[in-house]
């Protein structure tokens, strides 16, 4: 299929098959030049290399003077690096704006390459399929039903921190963007932190655009197989069962589309069950809506995630990737009128979700029968797994490029919500105290979520709160983007608390009441908690010195009067019982025993509490109407 491929690619492309031109300031003259096709760096050195940024912004300028009806240019924001992040949107319906699209009904998609600048195939190949919409005057080009917006280059700075060996998995170009972005943020993993200032600039442009769909192009890293792209869909579980039934749609029809055309696309990102045997076991991966796709199934959206093969060379990967947005986007347009309708529909659905069970997070089941196990032919290499292996020891696979095997694997795609996340959703909404609004409402902002300011004091509010244990807080050890994520458990119990004027309430009945769900319920492997936005709730600030609890364990033993009048009668009546308990645990528990501070703290933990808002989180939860 690769010699194939290869000669369709020349055949396509012909004058940069059989010239190899490196890239001189000739060449970025002639691409400024708007009468002449435009070609770009990649196709001129035979896909050796790609271009840096500057031929984007050109080829952004370029396109729009040259088509202006069809193409606008523009900048989305600034990098941390303040370079400009340039889209482009392109419509032969005069639809250049998100207010026209609204007003004829149009789909919009959203085309995002190099969000890891590394994986730059999406660039190369989202340039070359733009610059043949332009040119193509025929009735089925997909710009003549729907909206394109085009970002070549999310993660800018890192495309211009470009090496030799920053993609150490993958067969060129030549040099390679970085994947962080200059901050070292994974922006693939920022769609709900959105901590970058590229992250922020992309969700203004979805809450101004709204698309239908977003199609996000990577490259995956590392596992050798035959297989030329992976695509995974979202929603493909939890979501509104019409939505899910379009992205599965849309996703059978481009598998099949894709085989018709000689490429052997995956329906799935393979993740191995032993990294060192793939014939073990594939799992589905279950992405969290810190990712693209996953985000844009939280807002009732369909979420794409393209994966080139690695190990494939960089032509063949962009004539993949270019192949895959040509299925990718003509499938979309033919599908339209089903996805829009099953989007509407999810969103009418979301807005009465309240007092519904909802499952924050998934996982993929594993049968203990083999019998129970689907099995899928893998387009493989063989490969042997040395143990011990030579030079270094321990257990590794080699694999032999120069012989096939289909793999006969066992794939484990049983996806269920995972028990422990699974909450009912409040009936009405959430309150954000008055101290916790400059955290939170920027991320309701970001997210486009609709809120409430109130405008009255209420000193007697009936509401919903958390109480964690101390037990059932537990901060990651190491850092993750720059943050330390945070797991607490615990559950919504009844609670009288005063609201400040200023609070904010966030009615859960709202399209995005997903995104409400994911950012507030502590449980939500995305939410602000588990982000650790909230660890000062967590955390001990006060205490009791331990000579000052030596002193009171000697008054509760030896001068119980002073406890009378320090903490009044209720304690003081009931230091016999507690010396009855104290004197039984130290008989029955050896453990105790020899642990002198859990000896002290059997004492100090029946006095009053000390800090009233500690382990209190944060959001509160209204089950009334009181904010309709
Ligand atoms: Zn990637």
């Amino acid at each position: 299929m690769n010699k194939l491929l290869v000669l369709f690619l020349c055949a396509l492309f012909a004058q940069i098959c059989f010239s190899s031109v490196p890239l001189k300031q000739s060449s970025i003259k002639k691409l400024n030049s708007s009468d002449e096709k435009v070609h770009l760096v990649s196709e001129k050195t035979n896909f050796k290399e790609t271009g840096k940024y500057s031929e984007v912004k050109d080829l952004c300028r370029k396109f729009a003077l040259k088509y202006p009806r069809q193409i606008a240019c523009k900048v989305m924001g600034l990098t941390s690096e303040q370079r400009e992040i340039y889209y482009l949107i392109s419509s032969n319906k005069d639809a250049l704006t998100p207010e026209i699209n609204v007003r004829k009904k149009l789909p919009v998609v959203f085309i995002i390459a190099g969000t890891h600048a590394g994986e730059i195939d999406g660039k190369d190949a989202s340039l070359m399929k733009l610059r043949e919409f332009l040119e193509n005057k025929s009735s089925d080009n997909p710009l003549n039903k729907m909206t394109l917006v085009w970002i070549p280059v999310f993660n800018v700075d890192g495309h211009e921190h470009r090496g030799r060996f920053q993609r150490p998995n993958q067969e060129g170009p030549f040099e390679q963007g970085e994947r962080t972005t200059a901050r070292r943020i994974n922006l693939n993993r920022d769609w709900m932190l959105a901590q970058t200032p590229e992250m922020k600039s992309m969700l203004n442009l979805i809450n101004q655009w709204n698309p239908a769909v977003t199609i996000d192009l990577h490259v995956t890293d590392g596992l050798r197989f035959r297989h030329d792209v992976s695509l995974t869909v979202a929603p493909e579980f939890g979501g509104e069962a019409e939505l899910t039934r379009s992205a599965k749609a849309l996703l059978n029809q481009t598998l099949t589309s894709l085989e018709e055309m000689g490429h052997h696309p995956l329906g799935f990102y393979p993740r191995l069950l032993d990294k060192e045997d793939p014939k073990a076991g594939l799992i589905l991966d279950i992405d969290t809506p810190r990712n693209s796709h996953t985000y844009a199934a939280m807002r009732n959206r369909i979420g794409i995630l393209v994966e080139d093969y690695a190990w494939e060379s960089y032509p063949l990967r962009v004539k993949t990737c270019f192949d895959t947005l040509d299925v990718l986007l003509n499938t979309i347009s033919a599908q339209s009128e089903n996805i829009l309708r099953a989007e509407r529909n999810a969103d009418e659905l979301t807005k009465s979700k309240g007092g519904s069970l909802y499952s924050l997070d998934f996982e993929v089941d594993i049968p203990q029968t083999k019998s129970l196990t689907k099995i899928v032919d893998i387009l493989g290499y063989k490969y042997e797994i040395l143990n011990p292996a030579p030079i270094v020891g321990g257990r590794q696979i080699s694999y032999n490029l120069k012989e096939a095997e289909i793999w006969h694997t066992p794939f484990y795609d049983d996806v269920r919500p995972n028990k422990q996340s699974v909450i009912t959703l409040p009936s009405s909404g959430y309150l954000v105290p008055l101290a916790w609004v400059d955290v939170v409402k920027p991320y309701l902002d970001m997210h486009g979520l609709s809120y409430k300011v109130l405008k009255n004091n209420n000193f007697n509010m009936n509401v919903q709160a958390i109480r964690v244990q101390p037990e059932d807080v537990i901060f990651e050890s190491s850092s993750f983007q720059g943050r330390q994520m945070t797991y607490i458990s615990g559950e919504w119990i009844p609670h009288t608390t005063a609201i400040q004027k200023g609070s904010i309430f966030i009615p859960i009945n709202q399209t995005k009441s997903s995104l409400v769900a994911h950012l507030l319920e502590p449980k939500g492997p995305d939410s602000m908690s588990a982000w650790g936005l909230f660890n000062t709730a967590y955390e001990i600030s006060d205490y009791v010195a331990n000579h000052r609890a030596f002193e009171l364990v000697r008054w509760m033993n030896e001068d119980e009067h002073k406890i009378k009048e320090l903490y009044g009668e209720e304690l003081f009546n009931q230091i016999p019982q507690l010396k009855n308990e104290y004197a039984r645990k130290m008989q029955i528990d050896e453990s105790f025993k020899i642990d002198p501070q859990a000896r002290l703290n059997f004492w100090i933990s029946v006095l009053p509490q000390q800090d009233p808002s500690l382990n209190l989180y944060p959001i509160f939860r209204i089950q009334n109407n009181a904010f309709k």
